[in-house]
């Protein structure tokens, strides 16, 4: 059961190359009060990615002997890869007060929305088809083949959007991330006059 003064969590949702990590970022450069969880991946680190920032990047084998001992809150396979939320941290934080982002796609975002119902669940769109395939081309870190992967795949889970509890189109990350900012304190004042 969580109280008025317990954090948020926020569902950061939508296809590969929207930008979500950017939002995510961002939000957590504006507002000290809210983190990023990081994920466990079995995927190989891109060039710059941190291990323990970006995420955890852990072997097939360690993921698998962690989802069997319940430590993720959910999981998916995503493009040959899996990715999981740890979830000792996150009730932790939230009950500090503070706001928690997972950017998770669409499979692990329905498992989190049926876990959490008290979630939060922003969906970020693309400006439009062809802005989104311009950023993963830009991004330059899948081949020709993933790509078309991933654009398939974001074909699909556009078709979602509706089941958010929020949609933002993300043309510029800033203001993205000041719309988010704008639900966090909806949201919280709604439950602060709803505990009153
Ligand atoms: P990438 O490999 O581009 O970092 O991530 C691929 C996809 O996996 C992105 O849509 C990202 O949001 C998603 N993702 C990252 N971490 C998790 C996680 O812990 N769980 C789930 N379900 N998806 C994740």
């Amino acid at each position: 059961m969580s109280k008025a003064t317990d954090g948020i969590l926020l569902i950061i949702s939508g296809p590969s190359g929207v930008g979500k990590g950017c939002v995510c970022a961002a939000l957590v450069a504006k507002d000290p009060n809210t983190v990023f969880s990081v994920s466990a991946t079995t995927r190989s680190p891109r060039r710059g990615e941190v291990n323990g920032k970006d995420y955890y990047f852990i072997s097939k084998e360690e993921f698998l002997q962690k989802r069997a001992r319940g430590e993720f809150l959910e999981w998916a396979e995503v493009f040959g890869n899996y990715y999981g939320t740890p979830v000792a941290e996150i009730q932790k934080l939230l009950q500090e007060g503070k706001n928690v982002l997972l950017d998770i796609e669409t499979q692990g975002a329905s498992q989190v929305r049926s876990v959490c119902p008290e979630g939060v669940s922003v969906f970020i769109l693309p400006p439009s088809f062809e802005e989104l395939e311009r950023r993963i081309v830009t991004r330059g870190s899948e081949t020709q083949e993933m790509r078309k992967i991933r654009l398939a795949q974001a074909e699909q889970e556009i078709k979602l959007a509706e089941q958010y509890d929020f949609c933002i189109v993300n043309t510029d990350i800033e203001e993205t991330a000041n719309a988010v900012l704008d639900i966090i304190a909806k949201v919280k004042a709604e439950r602060q006059l709803h505990n009153d």
